[in-house]
């Protein structure tokens, strides 16, 4: 069902345990909306309902989580992985209180580095992930090969691949020599291994790939494995 059970919201605002919250709401001591709960089992939204105890409301709302993590190479984005694989979940654990969610905002692939955002705000999430929600993500790939500055333009043109047409919004290349490439992409796709699929379509494989920003926040100089909350001006511009 909807919503969460009155004992349980109340176990997390920290009122009472999760049975001694049933003794409150049998002896008639929780509010909720303005009306007396006596029954149990009752499911609230706790980011909307107004409830009190003894006639003094407590704030039950999640408190709202935003993360930005260098996921490390070699790791997975999920929060957990049945096949027991290093994951993103084992990272943050720590820093999440017990009962919240967190969700990871899209996903990187095992082998690249780089920023992956963390929220239990659902709405964020989700309008982050939407493709009608244009937020920038920057990519830094090593690739195989000696990129000519004609391959930007192919990209920004659009490439066709197996799924239909992708293109890029800035290709640069920040250093060449050695049979091999550095290049900077900026693009507003989400599609699974986008980067990877882009690169070989224009004949240079991807051999290393770090995402250094989403929209307005930066990677810097966060150490892969290095968590930090996003300030409020960050969370405010991914709105
Ligand atoms: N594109 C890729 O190919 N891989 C990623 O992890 C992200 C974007």
């Amino acid at each position: 069902g909807e919503g969460e059970r009155l004992q349980k919201v109340l176990a997390k605002a920290g009122v009472a345990s999760r049975r001694a919250a049933e003794d409150m709401i049998a002896a008639g001591r929780i509010e909720v909306d303005g009306k007396i709960v006596v029954e149990q089992g009752l499911r609230i939204d706790p980011e909307h309902a107004v409830v009190r105890v003894d006639g003094v409301r407590v704030v039950v709302r999640d408190e709202q989580v935003y993360l930005a993590l260098n996921k490390p190479k070699g790791w997975q984005s999920t929060m957990a992985d049945d096949m027991g694989r290093p994951c993103v979940g084992d990272i943050v654990a720590e820093r999440v209180m017990a009962g919240q969610r967190l969700f990871h905002v899209g996903r990187l692939d095992a082998d690249t580095e780089g920023l992956l955002l963390l929220t239990n705000d659902g709405d964020l999430a989700h309008r982050l992930m939407h493709p009608s929600f244009e937020v920038s993500k920057t990519y830094m790939a090593t690739v195989n090969g000696e990129v000519h500055r004609d391959i930007g333009k192919k990209l920004r043109a659009g490439v066709e691949l197996d799924d239909g047409p992708a293109k890029v919004d800035k290709f640069q290349v920040i250093e060449v020599g050695q049979g091999k490439s550095l290049v900077k992409i900026v693009l507003h796709e989400g599609r699974k291994h986008i980067v990877r699929r882009l690169m070989d379509a224009v004949g240079h494989p991807v051999t290393a790939l770090v995402r250094t920003h989403i929209g307005p926040v930066t990677l810097g100089d966060q150490r892969p494995g290095a968590l930090r909350a996003l300030g409020r001006d960050e969370i405010g511009k991914l709105y």
